[in-house]
């Protein structure tokens, strides 16, 4: 699996990967236990498709007033969440919370026909902020549904995201999560089977589930293109790049993002001493320092970087003020708002910010 070549460029050459590279030996940790420093991953924190659907949530209190309705976290980070609440957010688990003909905002991991369809019964006005490559997976699952397959959704049981990618076919897509789940797999045609995945997953834990299910089916069928985007490989490459010479990695995210999550066990798969996720610097524990010279940080998709700033803060007054930016890739992507929310900026001249 490889990251898209449209959504990065390579990083330049003054960047510490290049001096380093992924894998590099632990000279410095050996040679200075006194030398306290910093490894700051570059790409880290907020990805297009979340600075999208914030950005939508926004312009939708700017444009309609509050109370704007959101059907779950509009990204998985308590930050945000409550930043958006303390501007007028609502957020609810179902679209029947909302007061029909309220506006409802649907988060960044996508729903499921069956919520929309629920929302036009209730009469919702919707916008719909799912990241567009979680609508790439959703529009992989029809086509292949159509096309009369068994779909192996590799994915976590339960992530908002698998429930919308697999209620757009639930009779043929079935989750692979653990390992064990690949034998209770049942497929009507062992030569139509197809895997598709989460968009958040570790790419190396995918690959190792793949393989588990070929040793099944030989003939299995991959995702026309990467499922696991652009935002969740470029950040657990940066990762891997430092993490052998990190005693410590500090990676910012909430318990339920699963992107911040991965990037923990990332860590520590790649080399670090120690790894802990940590919703903000209030949250580091002073025992984890312990022994400890170089501290690498980075921060999962749906993480502000203020939050990485205040753990820098954080570091900094304990003598960790050397900081080092490891870049492995530099990410232009970007994404339109939501096409019902153009229209409406458009129509409204006098919005604040206007049509991005
Ligand atoms: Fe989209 Fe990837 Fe960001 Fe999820 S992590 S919102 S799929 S860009």
């Amino acid at each position: 699996m490889t990251t898209s070549p449209q959504a990065t460029e390579p990083a330049n050459s003054a960047d510490h990967a290049d001096q380093a590279g992924p894998g590099a030996a632990p000279d410095a940790t050996n040679s200075a236990a006194a030398q306290k420093r910093v490894l700051l991953a570059k790409p880290r924190g907020y990805c297009a498709g979340v600075d999208r659907a914030v950005d939508t949530v926004e312009k939708a209190l700017e444009t309609y007033g509050p109370p704007v309705y959101v059907r779950k976290e509009i990204v998985h980070n308590k930050h945000v969440v409550q930043t958006l609440e303390e501007r007028g957010v609502i957020f609810v688990e179902e679209a029947s919370e909302v007061p029909e003909g309220a506006l409802v905002v649907f988060s960044a991991h996508g729903v499921s026909p069956a919520v929309h369809e629920e929302a036009k019964n209730r009469n919702l006005r919707t916008i719909d902020a799912t990241c567009p490559l979680v609508t790439k997976v959703h529009k992989e699952v029809n086509r292949f549904a159509r096309d009369d397959y068994d779909i192996l959704l590799i994915g976590h049981e339960g992530h908002e995201e698998v429930e919308g990618t697999s209620g757009e076919a639930p009779d043929r897509v079935q989750l692979v999560d653990k390992p064990e789940d690949v034998d209770k797999v049942d497929v009507r045609d062992p030569n139509k089977v197809v895997w598709l995945s989460q968009t958040t997953l570790s790419v190396d834990e995918t690959m190792e589930r793949v393989d588990q299910i070929k040793d099944r089916f030989p003939d299995l069928q991959a995702p026309p293109s990467d499922d696991i985007c652009y935002a969740t490989s470029n950040r657990q490459v940066a990762v891997k790049a430092m993490a052998a010479e990190c005693d410590l990695v500090l990676v910012v995210g909430s318990q339920n993002s699963s992107n911040s999550k991965r990037l923990v066990e990332v860590a520590m798969q790649a080399g670090a001493t120690d790894a802990h996720l940590v919703d903000s610097a209030e949250q580091i524990e002073e025992s984890w320092f312990d022994d400890v010279s170089t501290v690498g940080v980075t921060s999962g998709a749906s993480v502000p970087d203020v939050l990485v700033m205040q753990v820098l803060d954080h570091l900094a007054e304990r003598g960790w003020g050397d900081v080092e930016e490891v870049t492995t890739a530099n990410e232009k992507v970007s994404f339109a708002l939501p096409r019902e929310l153009r229209k409406d900026l458009k129509d409204n001249p006098d919005s604040p910010k206007g049509v991005r």
